[in-house]
């Protein structure tokens, strides 16, 4: 768990009622341990980004999602895994093939609840808040939701990613894919 940042202990608690044990990244030495996804939690993306570039974090995560680590990205980790972003002229890991808006739905409609499907799962709870939508995708990504036609999940590779906070809902259809990514329980 990427812990510089937002809201990371939700994610962790989810996990532990998936059974899976988690560590915080919060230094250089933390990458050190051995692990088998990483999750990104959603916050503020330019801190998180400023944080990672300051503790000499952003080389190395890099590196290790280039290699295959499954990394999962919600909201603000979205937009640090975006190679473009495209109302901001920064960009961090830009590991993931697509293009992001940032804080897209305006200030009236910055944060809602929704239903919609996750790849062939029916319907699953959709928590936005201040929150991205993917707005273009290369041909390697496969898009998993959409909600009012805008991108909200989409995979690459081991990379996931959802414009939406799947950890502050009771629903775990999100996590078990990541877990799944991962190579399981
Ligand atoms: N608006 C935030 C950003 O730009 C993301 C919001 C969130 O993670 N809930 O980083």
């Amino acid at each position: 768990m990427l812990a510089l940042q937002g809201a990371f202990i939700e994610h962790e608690e989810m996990l532990s009622k998936l059974g899976v044990a988690s560590f915080e990244i919060r230094k250089k030495n933390d990458l050190m341990r051995s692990f088998d996804g990483l999750i990104i939690p959603g916050g503020e993306s330019t801190v998180q980004g400023k944080l990672l570039k300051e503790l000499d974090l952003l080389e190395s995560i890099r590196q290790l999602i280039l290699e295959g680590l499954p990394t999962f990205g919600t909201c603000a980790g979205l937009l640090l895994l975006s190679k473009r972003i495209e109302n901001d002229a920064r960009s961090y890991l830009a590991t993931m093939d697509i293009t992001a808006v940032r804080n897209a739905y305006g200030r009236q409609l910055g944060s809602f609840y929704t239903e919609a499907s996750l790849g062939t799962i029916d319907k699953i709870p959709m928590t936005f808040i201040r929150a991205p939508y993917i707005e273009e995708v290369s041909d390697s990504v496969e898009i998993l939701a959409t909600v009012n036609s805008r991108i909200v999940a989409a995979r690459q590779g081991n990379q996931l990613v959802t414009a939406f906070h799947p950890e502050l809902n009771d629903d775990f259809t999100v996590h078990r894919y990541f877990i799944d990514i991962c190579g399981g329980e």
